[in-house]
């Protein structure tokens, strides 16, 4: 089995879903007593937010890239970066290292071309909604489109994201807006909605509403599993 190498603690709430998964995911596989072999790097979470809101993604990158050396340094055989937003820095990251990311947006429209999407939604912090370095990445190299929710919408994911979900803040009032949000995107033309947040899953799963949802927690730690047990 290869060992997983984790950048954690963005947040360490949705850390704990990916490490569940992970060894989940294995123990299924491998039966018994297997557990994932797991390297895990968790950063404090408030030094990496503070530069997201300044933009300063410069900073975020040395913080995100020596924490990703230390791991692969570890023995890691692959890094998965558990958030979606920072891998708005993954090519720097990926500079300084030698064993490779598996991104979490290629996992993800992996999982939607095999299900014939071809039109999502995408939901997420305002990074990942409204920079090109995620919804392009779907729609360049995947050739999915992408839609995502109008300005207000966008706020209203953006702060319960950073002011109730990384809290661990899981209202029922804020799993309405955000079921209203996904009904609006599917009169969009959204066939499918992106989970791109790795805490969302926290307050929404599959059983709040008819349209499909794709986890990226779940998806990406899925395909980190896979590789893991993979042979060669
Ligand atoms: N975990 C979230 C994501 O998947 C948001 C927190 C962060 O900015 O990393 O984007």
């Amino acid at each position: 089995m290869k060992t997983i190498g984790m950048l954690g603690g963005m947040s360490w709430e949705s850390t704990l879903s990916y490490y569940r998964a992970v060894n989940e995911g294995v123990k299924q596989s491998l039966g018994g007593l297997h557990s994932a072999k797991i390297i895990l790097y968790s950063v404090d979470f408030v030094e990496i937010e503070e530069l997201q809101h300044r933009e300063d993604w410069e900073k975020t990158a040395d913080i995100l890239s020596g924490a990703a050396r230390s791991v692969e340094l570890a023995g890691a055989d692959f890094l998965i970066i558990c958030t979606n937003t920072m891998h708005i820095i993954a090519r720097e990251i990926q500079e300084k290292i030698s064993i490779p990311i598996v991104h979490i947006a290629d996992a993800t429209a992996h999982a939607l071309q095999q299900d014939g999407i071809r039109t999502t939604g995408l939901l997420g912090t305002k990074f990942t909604m409204e920079e090109p370095f995620y919804k392009g990445r779907l729609e360049d190299n995947f050739g999915i489109e992408v839609v995502v929710p109008e300005e207000a919408g966008r706020d209203t994911v953006h702060e319960i994201i950073y002011h109730e979900l990384c809290l661990g803040e899981i209202k029922p009032d804020s799993r309405r807006r955000f079921l209203n949000i996904i009904a609006g995107l599917k009169e969009q033309g959204a066939e499918a909605v992106i989970l791109g947040c790795t805490e969302i899953a926290l307050l929404v799963q599959q059983d709040d509403t008819d349209v499909p949802l794709y986890d990226t927690t779940a998806i990406h730690a899925g395909r980190a599993v896979d590789l893991a047990l993979r042979e060669g």
